[in-house]
């Protein structure tokens, strides 16, 4: 069966590029005649706000969308940890206590999502604690991988290429687990057979699909859908000043016809792969 999600995280009001994105991935299972599920990605400390999730869910019933909710992520911080534990004993994940200025200033080459570390900790192996992240050693977790693949549906078969993000950090000091670690293992967990999402997180992917590798996790199909972005470039969902849904609902239009009219015409606009990519390069 085609099982899909939406997972949103409630540090801020969903807007109109959020219902793309749940519609997106709502049509998509109903196609297959399968399964849309609802997700709250709530682990992000400080920024966190649990009131928003009631928000979240009264927009998709207004926007028609019928869903499963499953476990939110703070009540999944178990299996991270069980995760972690296991790439742990493998012994490709190390602790590192370095600042981000400290990267920042040391790091000699950029990927996709910043600096790229320069390793100083995977060298010196302090001890672990309270204030230590944990890196993926990505040298050795590459080695053990091999060569990977995934596929989407809308971009083809591609070659998982995880080196260019360096040790990302699975475990954060801040939070219990890393974007990466966490969508990883709960998308297993759920059931996902179909990764949808926009395609600012295309090469995020090559990390993701690592890590099923190496968790012997099933391994879903993607599908990278364009964001919608204003006409100065700037993700619609970001925009400060865009009337969120919530405010739209309450003022009393009908859901109906938005999710209608973002079927109707948003489909095929917005941010498409290669400018994703080349705004990360
Ligand atoms: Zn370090």
């Amino acid at each position: 069966m085609t099982i899909t999600r939406f997972a949103p995280s409630p540090n801020g009001p969903l807007h109109l590029g959020h219902a793309f994105s749940a519609i997106v991935a709502h049509d998509r299972a109903l196609r297959d005649g399968g399964e849309f599920l609802l997700r709250i990605e709530d682990i992000d400390g400080a920024r966190s706000r649990p009131e928003l999730a009631a928000e979240f869910r009264d927009d998709l019933g207004w926007l028609q969308l019928a869903y499963r909710e499953v476990a939110p992520q703070s009540a999944r911080i178990a299996s991270y940890r069980t995760a972690a534990n296991e790439l742990r004993a493998m012994g490709i994940l190390y602790p590192c206590t370095c600042t981000r200025a400290e990267v920042a200033a040391a790091a000699v080459a950029h990927g996709p999502d910043g600096p790229l570390y320069p390793g100083t900790c995977l060298r010196r192996g302090p001890v672990p604690g309270p204030n230590a992240a944990w890196r993926l050693d990505m040298e050795q977790a590459a080695l053990l991988a091999g060569t990977l693949e995934w596929t989407d549906e809308r971009h083809g078969r591609q070659i998982a290429t995880p080196e260019e993000f360096g040790d990302v950090i699975l475990w954060r000091k801040d939070a219990p687990a890393s974007y990466h670690l966490a969508a990883t293992v709960d998308d297993a967990a759920d059931g996902v057979t179909h990764v949808t999402r926009g395609v600012d997180l295309f090469r995020a992917t090559h990390i993701h699909r690592l890590l099923q590798h190496l968790l012997g996790l099933p391994v879903p199909i993607w599908h990278h859908h364009p964001v919608l972005v204003e006409s100065d470039g700037r993700k619609l969902a970001k925009r400060r000043d865009a009337p969120a849904l919530a405010d739209r609902r309450r003022a009393g239009e009908d859901g109906r016809a938005v999710a209608a009219e973002v079927r109707a015409t948003l489909f095929d606009t917005g941010i498409s792969l290669s400018d994703a990519i080349n705004q990360q390069a």
